[in-house]
């Protein structure tokens, strides 16, 4: 059975390129009927964060990933946390040095940026450790450590050879091994480093695929040599293209919104990130674009992933979210529309729940953002005190006047305050006074909303209601 993870380090924010190697392990997962579990690469000390770690599991909940296993959802193959496992990885080491694969380093920082130095000014075609204390015995090292000298473990890369793999989504890979550096396994706080960590939890948790961003596919040569080295069965490797921004850079928070918070700050749903995400960069095997996370769950497949990088486009998700708000619960909506209007100011408490959905039903057709809901829906409350510049010069001019009266008129006669009979009454007197419907309509959608556009008239004025549609326009239109 397949057994996936998404395995961040808790240093920073939930990238939207983490968030979409999420969503692939986790579609993978559920398509597989397989398992998704959340491990937390916490060993670097230095960048650990404690509010990173806590966002992390937010947002992902947010997005709707929740982990089988993991952090609060303990599995067989706990701990979930790195850091909880160093008993494990020092036993594991042990192996390796006493198969002679590692090897104690004891040169200091100084002298590593001495031969840093020196590689780089005589040109040297492969740079990196040198590999000084490669050859100090096993006895000389333990005792030189008894004695209170500090040692990383360093991984006894071979010489000469090639290292060979096959990646999914990238195809046949070899690396030149004299490229490779005698990687750091254990570093000298005694913690391992993410490849060493990486490589004996995905063997003991029993990964059977690695997904992951591909600015990881140079890690992989080391990780296949250290499988190799304790004669483990690699996973099958799946390394995912990169996500740039419409320019072809990076898309980073520096340029404008980048992480999984920024994105529902700005009034995004989570379906919306997750379709859109899964979109970069995969397709369904059809022209389908919004989908449910269950839809695209049932055709989910690995072969169907682009090797090619994928370019976000902001326009296009905003136009998604329109179609998820448009396929949400109105009862959803209701209530971000209630608080937001809150947030505004306007007190809904007393408002019959049917006359709320009724305002949320005509208004999700045109929200882009959720928060749209509340900007757009305060005038069905409060009465509007300014009127948009441009439509007042065209409408409530002087030549407008005479039609405004007459569509007052009209709407005063009117016993019965509903759509059919106020579109009706739109409609006759177009044909009585020679005018177009469209001419009739803008005065009194400005005078009663405030607005130039918003959703279908009829609808909004039996909303507001006979009285209070005729107070408004004579107040814009006295
Ligand atoms: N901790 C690594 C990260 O932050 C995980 C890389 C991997 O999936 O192997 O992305």
């Amino acid at each position: 059975p397949v057994r996936v993870r998404f395995a961040p380090s808790p240093t920073g924010y939930l990238h939207v390129g983490g968030a979409r190697t999420a969503i692939y392990n986790y579609f993978f997962a559920k398509h597989m009927g397989g398992t998704f579990y959340l491990r937390i690469e916490d060993t670097d000390r230095k960048r650990y964060n404690e509010t990173a770690l806590h966002d992390l599991m937010r947002d992902l909940k947010w997005l709707g990933l929740q982990w089988d296993e993991g952090p609060g959802c303990e599995g067989d193959c706990g701990p979930y946390f790195q850091s909880e496992r160093l008993d494990i990885y020092h036993r594991e080491i042990k192996k390796l040095l006493d198969a002679g694969c590692a090897y104690y380093c004891f040169c200091t920082e100084e002298r590593l940026q001495e031969v840093r130095a020196e590689q780089e000014k005589s040109h040297v075609p492969v740079t990196g450790y040198d590999r000084h204390c490669r050859n100090i015995s096993r006895e000389e090292a333990e005792a030189r450590i008894a004695a209170g000298e500090k040692a990383v473990i360093r991984f006894k890369v071979p010489e000469t050879g090639v290292t060979e793999f096959d990646d999914m989504i990238r195809g046949h890979i070899s690396y030149q091994n004299e490229l490779l550096d005698d990687l750091v396994l254990i570093k000298r706080d005694g913690y391992p480093t993410y490849h060493f960590a990486s490589v004996v939890d995905d063997h003991y948790m029993g990964t059977t695929h690695v997904l992951r961003g591909d600015e990881w596919i140079s890690s992989t040569p080391k990780h296949e040599l250290l499988y190799k080295a304790f004669g483990w069965q690699p996973p099958v490797w799946c390394h995912l293209p990169v996500i740039l921004d419409k320019n072809g850079g990076k898309l980073s928070k520096r340029k404008g919104a980048a992480s999984v918070g920024d994105f529902r700050d700005l009034g995004y749903l989570p379906e919306t990130l997750v379709n859109y995400l899964a979109l970069l960069g995969w397709n369904p095997g059809d022209d389908r674009e919004v989908m449910s996370v269950k839809e695209m769950i049932d055709c989910f497949s690995l072969e169907r992933i682009n090797p090619k990088s994928a370019s976000f486009d902001e326009k296009k998700l905003q136009w998604m979210n329109g179609q998820h708000i448009h396929m949400c619960d109105d009862a959803f909506l209701k209530d971000i529309m209630v608080d937001g209007l809150k947030a505004m100011g306007v007190d809904t408490s007393a408002e019959p729940n049917e006359r709320l959905l009724e305002i949320v039903k005509q208004l999700k057709p045109r929200a882009h953002f959720v928060q749209d809901l509340a900007t757009m829906a305060k005038y069905f409350f409060v009465a509007p005190t300014e009127y948009d510049e441009k439509g007042a010069k065209k409408h409530f001019g002087e030549g407008s006047k005479e039609i405004a009266t007459l569509v007052r008129d009209m709407l005063a006669s009117i016993e019965d305050f509903k759509t059919p009979v106020i579109e009706k009454g739109f409609y006759d007197l177009a044909e009585r006074c020679g005018h177009k419907v469209g001419e009739l309509v803008g005065a009194p959608r400005l005078a009663v909303s405030g607005v130039t556009a918003g959703p279908g008239l009829w609808e909004m004025f039996e909303i507001i209601g006979k009285e209070e549609v005729l107070r408004r326009m004579d107040v814009a239109l006295p």
